[in-house]
Formats: C-alpha cells, sequence, structure tokens
C-alpha cells in the first residue's frame, strides 16, 4: 500500500519551505504558514488528548474562519475525518448530521458556542473545544475551557502532535453533507486520493499560478468554498483571503486590495458583484480565474463580464466530484459562453439515456450526465443504498443532472432532472425560461417552478427581482419571452419578490418556491 501526503502534511512542508508568508488572511488577523502548522499541530493534540482516534469523525460548527481550516488539517494530521457543520443550518439539520456521522468531538466558534450547548445535550458527541482560533500562544485558555466543557478529559494536555499521520488514498479525508435540495442531505464520503486528484486537475487544466491569492467568500461547509481552490491554495503555498460571508462591497475591496487572481462563487454572488455600484470603476485585471458553478449560469452573467473585460470560466461539478469534473477555459469563454467546457484531464463524462442506461454517442443529444474518475466519490457515508443507485459497478456516477456534449467534447449543462418540468407531455427546463427572463430589461434574477395543473399535468411559474427601482410590466414581459420561447414553456404566473430563497450554500432553494404557489401567494 502506498503511503500518502495528507493536506496538512504538505502544510508543514510549506512552513518548512517559506513559513514567513502569509497563508490566510482573515477579519482579525493574518496567520502565516508557521504559525498555521503550529496551530494545526496543537489542536490535534487537543483532539487526541481529548480521546480523538484515527478515523472517528470531528465536526466544525460556525462560518467561514482560520478556525475551520484549521480543523480541516488538524483532522487530516490526526487521521480523524472532517465533517464541516454550517452554522446557519437550523438545529434538526446540525443533530441530523452530528448524529448521522457520529461524530466524536467538535470545534465550535466562540459565538456559537450557546447554540451548540443544547444541541450537544441530545447527542451522544462525547467531547468540544471552542476557541476563536486554536492558538498555542493562549494554550491554557483553551485547556481550561476543554477542561471546563469535556467531561473526559482528565490530567494536563499531552505534548503537541508534531508529525503528521500518515494516510491511505483510500482513506476518507471528509464528509460533506449535500445541500439537501433534492431530499435529505447525504454525507458524501471524499477520500485524501480524492482530494489529491482534483489538485491535480486543477493544476493541469487551470491557469493557476502556484503562489497567487484566492479569495474565498462561499461557505467552506462546501466543496465550493473548501475544495475548489482554497486547500488547493495552501497546499501549493499560496495565500487565501477568509471572508466569514458574502458581501459584495467588502468582495469587490479585497480583489483589489489584495490583488486577488483566483476566486470560485456561485452565478448570485457574481451577479451581485456585477450590480455594485464601484463595478465598473476598479482596477479587476489580477482577477484572471474568476470561476462560477454550481447552478445554472446566465449567458448575460457572461456577456456583462465580458463587456467589463472578464472572462467568467464555467465550470461543472458535484460535492460528489471533490469540486470541478468539468472546466471551460478562458480562451474558449467568447466562443462558446453557455458551455460548462470540457471534462477535467483526469476526468471522463458520459450522457446516458435516463430512463434506461443507454449511453448517448450522438452530439447534442441531452441525457443524464455521468462522470468516472480517481476524484470522484465512491461511497455515501453509510449509505449503501444511495451509492449503488448513483453509482454504478464500472464507478460511473448518475449526477441527476440534464446536459449534452457537443462534437468538440464541450458539455451544455440543462437542468437538475428533478426539476424539469412535464407540461402535457413536453419536458420544459426550468434553466432555459430563467435564462431568458434575465435578459428582460429591469429583470435581476429569475426561478422558474413546476406547479401542479388539472389539464396540463404541471405548468411553470416564474418568481422575479426586479433592480431596484425599475419597473417590469407583465404584459411586456409575456411578448419578450413569448418571442423567444415556445408557447408551452412560457410561466403561467409571475410572482415578483424582493429576493429568491436560498439555502446555505447561495442555491436557490425551489422547494420553498413551490410551496409558496400551493400556499396561494398573490400574483403581479
Ligand atoms: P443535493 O444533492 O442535496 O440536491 P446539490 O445538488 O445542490 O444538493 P452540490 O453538490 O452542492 O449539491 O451541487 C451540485 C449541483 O450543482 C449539480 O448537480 C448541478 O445541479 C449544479 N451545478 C453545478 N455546476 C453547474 C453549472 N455549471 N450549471 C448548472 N448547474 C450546475
Amino acid at each position: 500500500k502506498d503511503i500518502f501526503v495528507s493536506s496538512a502534511a504538505a502544510v508543514h512542508r510549506q512552513a518548512r519551505v517559506d513559513g514567513n508568508s502569509a497563508a490566510l488572511i482573515c477579519e482579525n488577523a493574518d496567520v502565516s504558514f508557521t504559525q498555521l502548522s503550529e496551530r494545526v499541530r496543537y489542536l490535534a493534540s487537543i483532539l487526541v488528548n481529548g480521546g480523538l482516534e484515527v478515523g472517528e469523525r470531528v465536526a466544525y460548527f460556525g462560518l467561514n474562519s482560520a478556525l475551520l481550516i484549521e480543523t480541516a488539517l488538524a483532522a487530516a494530521h490526526a487521521g480523524a475525518i472532517f465533517v464541516p457543520i454550517s452554522s446557519q443550518l437550523a438545529s434538526d439539520e446540525v443533530v441530523f448530521q452530528l448524529n448521522d456521522a457520529s461524530v466524536r468531538a467538535v470545534v465550535v466558534e466562540e459565538e456559537y458556542v450557546t447554540s451548540i450547548d443544547a444541541i450537544v445535550e441530545l447527542i451522544p458527541v462525547r467531547h468540544y473545544v471552542t476557541e476563536g482560533s486554536a492558538s498555542p500562544a493562549s494554550s491554557s485558555t483553551i485547556h481550561s475551557r476543554w477542561q471546563r466543557i469535556s467531561a473526559v478529559l482528565t490530567g494536563a494536555l499531552g505534548d503537541v502532535c508534531d508529525e503528521s499521520l500518515h494516510v491511505y488514498p483510500e482513506d476518507i479525508a471528509m464528509l460533506f453533507y449535500t445541500s439537501g435540495t433534492t431530499g435529505r442531505p447525504k454525507g458524501v464520503a471524499l477520500t485524501h486520493g480524492n482530494l489529491w486528484w482534483n489538485h491535480l486537475n486543477v493544476s493541469a487544466a487551470i491557469d493557476v499560478r502556484p503562489r497567487a491569492t484566492t479569495l474565498t467568500v462561499t461557505p467552506m461547509c462546501h466543496i465550493g468554498g473548501l475544495g475548489a481552490f482554497t486547500l488547493f491554495t495552501l497546499v501549493h503555498g499560496g495565500t487565501v483571503v477568509v471572508r466569514r460571508h458574502f458581501d459584495a462591497e467588502r468582495c469587490l475591496h479585497d480583489l483589489v486590495a489584495h490583488r486577488v487572481a483566483r476566486m470560485f462563487a456561485v452565478p448570485a454572488i457574481y451577479a451581485a458583484l456585477a450590480h455594485e455600484e464601484k463595478w465598473d470603476q476598479i482596477d479587476l485585471s489580477s482577477l484572471t480565474t474568476a470561476v462560477v458553478a454550481g447552478a445554472p449560469v446566465p449567458s448575460q452573467l457572461i456577456r456583462d463580464y465580458l463587456h467589463r473585460g472578464i472572462r467568467l470560466q464555467q465550470a461543472w461539478g458535484m460535492t460528489e466530484t471533490a469540486s470541478f469534473a468539468t472546466y471551460l477555459p478562458p480562451q474558449c469563454v467568447e466562443s462558446t459562453p453557455e458551455s460548462a467546457g470540457f471534462p477535467m484531464p483526469y476526468t471522463q463524462i458520459r450522457i446516458v439515456d435516463p430512463q434506461n442506461g443507454a449511453v448517448l454517442t450522438e452530439p447534442l443529444v441531452p441525457g443524464e450526465i455521468c462522470v468516472r474518475g480517481p476524484h470522484v466519490t465512491q461511497s455515501y457515508w453509510k449509505s449503501p443504498r444511495a451509492t449503488e443507485r448513483a453509482i454504478d459497478g464500472s464507478g460511473w456516477l448518475h449526477s441527476g443532472d440534464i446536459g449534452y456534449l457537443d462534437s468538440r467534447g464541450l458539455l451544455y449543462v440543462v437542468d437538475r432532472i428533478k426539476d424539469v418540468i412535464f407540461v402535457a407531455g413536453e419536458n420544459v427546463y426550468p434553466a432555459e425560461v430563467e435564462r431568458v427572463l434575465v435578459e428582460m430589461p429591469g429583470v435581476r434574477e429569475a426561478a422558474v417552478v413546476g406547479v401542479p395543473h388539472e389539464v396540463w399535468g404541471e405548468t411553470p411559474v416564474a418568481f422575479l427581482c426586479k433592480v431596484h427601482d425599475s419597473r417590469v410590466d407583465i404584459q411586456d414581459l409575456r411578448e419578450f419571452a413569448g418571442l423567444r420561447l415556445a408557447r408551452f414553456k412560457l410561466p403561467t404566473a409571475v410572482y415578483c419578490i424582493d429576493a429568491l430563497p436560498r439555502n446555505v450554500s447561495g442555491k436557490v432553494d425551489k422547494a420553498t418556491l413551490r410551496s409558496w404557489v400551493l400556499e396561494g401567494a398573490q400574483t403581479s
């Protein structure tokens, strides 16, 4: 068995290579590689001395912070499995994840101690650590807190765990619970091997100057925040600017102030940036790798960015693929702005008939996107049935997304199978309708969902958010969409709302929209 390098070992190495360089730039302080490496070893000691064993789960509860990254690396250092849990979840969702993962220890951000206190009483978590940051300099603080809240820790803290444990490629490194937009969240098990093959994919396909600065504003409790560029940057000795959550004005400031070279975000974040007043006035020339994925990408968004001189690079991926499975290189953005790109170098993509699983080899024929590669998960945590349903015997993962390949092998994502609306025997893809609606002047965002209809089975209805102060005339909208879409695709009701409901990872919560219609929301 080949021994493998965990991300923690890679960060310790960077500390030896260039310890003074900045690893993290956070709200309160910058953290050098030396400091990061020390904090990781220190936090690992606390956990191991408290009884955490190899292969056990250690959760993090909070928002984006240095502590989240330290916990992820400390888990890797100790050979444990990292489970990031967002503090924005409802308490029964947190209980579900802690229970499902049989979490042994939770590292909690100071400001969420009260909320986790109540939760931890309900479940058999054995101990937890709290601290704003696991700094060896304040060891006595951590130690006394630890003793105060731990039922099991006795005696003094032992030696700091100096050496990272060896890991194997097939050892599980992290469990990410998917956003649950299509049902109960499932724990996606990503191995150390999956994460490294993702790094290899990124190195080989994306123009990433190894030590360039990354900005992370999306939640690191999801793969897009942690796996896409954050860990990649750290294991390569680069700097990550970490923001607790997304704030458009602050984000623009960060892009300029830190000469950020790469960023990953969902389309809604890029759209919000483009609506900022300062958008046109600032120098964004450093931002060469602006990658967008996670939800359907309106082509208008790509055009707005092109107009601004930025080639927004669309990718497609899932938690299950440890981030990117396809990526559109900047040189293709102008010619094929709607594509999600080519498969990554160590990734295979194929399209299959969702009814019978037959492989569709003709270009441009839509079907279910399937993906295979060494970065793709091979299991859902404790869910052999879910695993069997999603991954076939040859390792192909069925994504649940509809898409097609063109003759050059570029992928186009159409929509999620579960969101397709069946109108009198015709398929309506909400993403296609949404793309048209956001092209209408005055419309900032749009979401389309299917609701039951007595005659046609289902019918599309639209939710719109208007650009500040603008008027959108519903009759004009129908005419605008009517010129661009077949009649059966036109929304039969339109609701104007201030903001679309979104889940923690920034995706539109379509279940809530459907329930609003069923509960009788007022149309415009
Ligand atoms: P759940 O599985 O619980 O429903 P989720 O599907 O949102 O959650 P993620 O792994 O966060 O879980 O997101 C992956 C999904 O995001 C993809 O399956 C796809 O539907 C969507 N997605 C990703 N990239 C794109 C893209 N470029 N265009 C359209 N949709 C995308």
